[in-house]
């Protein structure tokens, strides 16, 4: 079939990606009982659920990556008119076994002067964590710009850094411009702008390259980065609702065979990601085969999705992903 057959605003039912286990330094070689996955290589520190290079693993564009997909059918996944092809959000799960980097991310206007079409601001939700887990969000008041050029070089920059600790259910803002750092003890639902853009500032003694030049230039002394109380909703609880995203945990209420999906008549919805932070669900409509949720399992719902419920298959914890689009 050719794409004239298949106009870009066709319905589309919900369809499961694949996820993507890429290898870091800083990850582990075994993800059980989170996914059940044991590398024989390099360890895995981040297992991408929305890249573009995923693929999508049910419906009947399986096989296909997800990238390509927005770009052959942006309307049907993102509503008519949508300002860019391209997808809006990268969605990962973060392993971190040793510390990363400590980087920063640019803006839209930093990323744009250098010919990149986004930058990254980011948010990271606690899917657990140790008693000891921390992470570093941001400059402590009065650092200078110059103090962590020295620091930088001296190997003393976590001396300049705000610790936060990190406790199971945590929302952290961690907007463009925020020199941040994952350190172990937890497992991080990361939600970002899907850009590239990472640019390291120290990395322990590791032989990575650093961009220490980029960093400074991206790095804001005061930002709005820290955690996000939860808001209670009748319907939903909403983790955080900030320009490029939000992210909402729905209850799934039982009724009979099933349970109806909250909010479905929502004006302009657009398109939204449901995740299993645990437990396990089921798509079901009139309109598409089931789909199944398992646990850590991403599910993308087009704009232009049919009514569906969702089952709960036994403890779904449900976590609903979308793009916010910022007024130009
Ligand atoms: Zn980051």
């Amino acid at each position: 079939m050719t794409e004239t057959e298949h106009p870009a605003f066709l319905q589309m039912a919900p369809f499961r990606i694949a996820p993507l286990f890429d290898p870091r330094v800083w990850g582990y070689r075994d993800l059980r009982p989170w996914y059940d996955h044991v590398a024989t290589g390099e360890p895995i520190g981040e297992v991408w659920l929305t890249g573009d290079e995923c693929l999508i693993a049910t419906g009947p564009h399986t096989g296909k990556k997800l990238g390509r997909l927005f770009h052959e059918f942006h309307e049907s996944l993102l509503g008519a008119g949508a300002q860019s092809p391209d997808s809006p959000l990268l969605i990962k799960v973060l392993f971190a076994h040793e510390k990363l980097s400590v980087q920063v991310h640019p803006d839209d206007k930093m990323a744009q002067k250098y010919g990149d079409p986004r930058g990254k601001t980011e948010c990271w939700y606690a899917l657990a964590a140790e008693p000891e887990a921390r992470v570093a969000l941001g400059l402590k008041p009065g650092v200078t710009l110059d103090q962590i050029k020295a620091e930088i070089h001296d190997g003393t920059l976590e001396e300049s850094l705000n610790v936060l600790t990190v406790t199971a259910g945590d929302l952290i803002f961690v907007d463009a411009g925020t020199v941040h750092a994952i350190w172990p003890g937890s497992v991080l639902l990361e939600t970002q702008q899907n850009c590239d853009l990472t640019y390291r500032m120290y990395d322990y003694g590791r032989p990575r390259e650093l961009h220490i030049e980029k960093s400074l230039e991206a790095t804001r002394l005061v930002t709005r980065a820290g955690k996000i109380p939860p808001v209670e909703l009748a319907d939903r609880t909403v983790l955080i609702d900030v320009e490029y995203f939000r992210v909402e945990r729905l209850p799934v209420v039982r009724h009979r065979a099933g349970a109806s999906l909250p909010s479905k008549g929502e004006p302009a919805r657009g398109l939204s990601y449901l995740f299993a932070a645990s437990g396990a669900g089921r798509l079901i409509g009139p309109d598409f085969h089931p789909v199944d949720l398992p646990a850590r399992s991403i599910v993308a719902v087009p704009a232009s999705s049919p009514a569906f419920f969702i089952e709960d298959l036994g403890d779904l914890d449900l976590i609903r992903i979308a793009p916010n689009w910022p007024a130009k």
